[in-house]
């Protein structure tokens, strides 16, 4: 099946998105024979899903302004035979065979052969077996269909009306201010103590506040237990603390990898159940590759293989795959868990371990937490800025941060992000030549100040 071609190297990639479109058009770049086949199930592909909020949230006026490259201009201009409504069902690595169902015309099933197969088929939200989990009332967030039906839905709701969300991770929040934005009653429920978790609880405890400001129902320790329908348009969400009535239901409970394909063709697989890659993205069978979210990843400070979820990473592994693939040679340092999200006005960022990663990984280390301006004091719309930096005992090493402020706040992270991945102690960073002036940061930016703080306290 494999060299059946005249000879040239067939490439399948299964999945459209971030990671599969990554690679396909790395390895075309590289390796302008090789046959490139990518099966997508959905309708789009090289869509943007972190722009789903902002859809539903009306920033972007359209589906359309999410897709990045349509299957049409894959085949025209980069020779990608992108087939969409072509769902991989199983995979055959002895063989070398991908059966695949064509949804578009009628399902009927093939056999495709291939040389190399990358697998990116990303991820599966989290859906608990509560009962009534399945009514339609009740969406996800994961892909555009996911979004088309749910704004199809949003545009509907007469008011007065009430959304739950159910979880309080960034997808959660950012799905809480899209409906905020549409002045729709909202209430966030979550089984934590505080919201956004990836965060240490006091900064949690503010992300609440901010929450609860913006009218936010905000209910933690609070688990939904079932949903039960009431008359046409109406959803009850019986929860550990009460019921609450809904017009609409938002699952933001996580996401898992969407690793079946993987594991019933005997791929070994690890953190989580995401696909187990090397360096080079490749996996424990000959010849096949995986990227994004269905896969694993490396965690640069812990050492330790953690599964992270995010267009970021999704893109870096896929392009790396995509370079092996074409005959050149990347590898994927791997991740220090950087992440920015934003809720209304509050923008939130983190990197490298918070407290209790940095516990779980055995690091000793000392916190601090400051509180500057987002400009000089001065300066009309300085806006408060929280910053939070963890240090390593002895060695000094800068093991995280985490910040939260106005607009100018979030993007800071990166600095920070930029020291870990360098290895620089907090005295180095003290010391980096930052930029100044009073429109853009205090004299001392508050990065530069969260290190002082933390170099005095180690
Ligand atoms: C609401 C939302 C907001 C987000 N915001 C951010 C953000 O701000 N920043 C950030 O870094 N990340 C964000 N993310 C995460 C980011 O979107 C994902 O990490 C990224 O899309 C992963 O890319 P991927 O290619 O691995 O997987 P996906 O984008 O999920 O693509 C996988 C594709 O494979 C297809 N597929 C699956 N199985 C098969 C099969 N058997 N056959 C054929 N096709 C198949 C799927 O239909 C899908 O199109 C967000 C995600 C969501 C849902």
């Amino acid at each position: 099946m494999g060299q059946a071609r005249g000879g040239r190297r067939r490439l399948v990639v299964i999945g459209g998105d971030a990671a599969g479109m990554s690679a396909a058009s790395q390895a075309r770049r590289l390796d302008p024979d090789l046959e490139i086949v990518a099966l997508e199930k959905g309708r789009w592909t090289s869509y943007s899903a972190c722009g789903i909020p902002y859809l539903v949230g009306g920033d972007v006026d359209s589906i359309d302004d999410l897709i990045a490259r349509e299957p049409q201009t894959f085949r025209t201009q980069h020779n990608i035979d992108a087939r969409i409504l072509h769902e991989a069902t199983s995979i055959d690595v002895d063989a070398q065979k991908v059966e695949v169902r064509d949804h578009e015309h009628g399902g009927r099933n093939y056999t495709l052969g291939y040389d190399v197969l990358h697998i990116a088929t990303g991820a599966t939200p989290a859906r608990p077996p509560l009962p009534g989990i399945d009514d339609p009332l009740i969406h996800g967030v994961q892909t555009l269909e996911d979004a088309a039906d749910l704004l199809a839905h949003a545009k509907k709701l007469e008011d007065p009306c009430h959304v739950v969300v159910v979880g309080a991770g960034y997808i959660g929040l950012e799905m809480a201010e899209a409906f905020v934005k549409r002045d729709v009653r909202t209430t966030v429920i979550t089984r934590t103590a505080e919201p956004l978790s990836m965060f240490d609880p006091d900064m949690g405890a503010l992300i609440g506040e901010a929450m609860r400001k913006e009218d936010i129902d905000l209910r933690t320790r609070t688990a939904a237990q079932s949903f039960e329908r009431r008359g046409d348009k109406r959803i009850d969400v019986h929860t550990n603390n009460g019921t609450l009535t809904a017009d609409l239901v938002i699952l933001g409970l996580g996401v898992g990898p969407n690793s079946r394909l993987a594991i019933d063709a005997g791929i070994a697989v690890g953190e989580r159940d995401a696909v187990k890659v090397d360096r080079q993205q490749r996996t424990s069978s000959d010849g096949v590759y995986s990227a994004g979210d269905c896969c694993e990843s490396f965690h640069r400070l812990t050492g330790q293989h953690v599964y992270v979820a995010l267009g970021t990473v999704a893109n870096k592994q896929g392009r790396t795959a995509g370079t092996n693939i074409g005959g050149g040679y990347a590898t994927f340092p791997g991740v220090i868990g950087t992440a920015v999200t934003k809720l209304c006005a509050l923008e939130c960022a983190r990197t490298g371990v918070n407290e209790k990663e940095a516990r779980e990984a055995g690091f000793e280390f000392s916190t601090v937490t400051i509180d500057s301006t987002t400009r000089a004091g001065y300066f009309p719309g300085a806006a408060p800025i929280k910053v939070k930096m963890l240090g390593e005992k002895r060695s000094g090493r800068v093991l995280g941060a985490q910040i939260l402020g106005q607009e100018g706040a979030a993007k800071r992270i990166d600095v920070v992000a930029t020291a870990i991945t360098a290895g620089l102690d907090v005295e180095e960073l003290t010391a980096l030549d930052l930029s100044y002036a009073p429109p853009f940061s205090p004299l001392w930016d508050p990065i530069l100040i969260a290190a002082r703080k933390l170099a005095e306290s180690l």
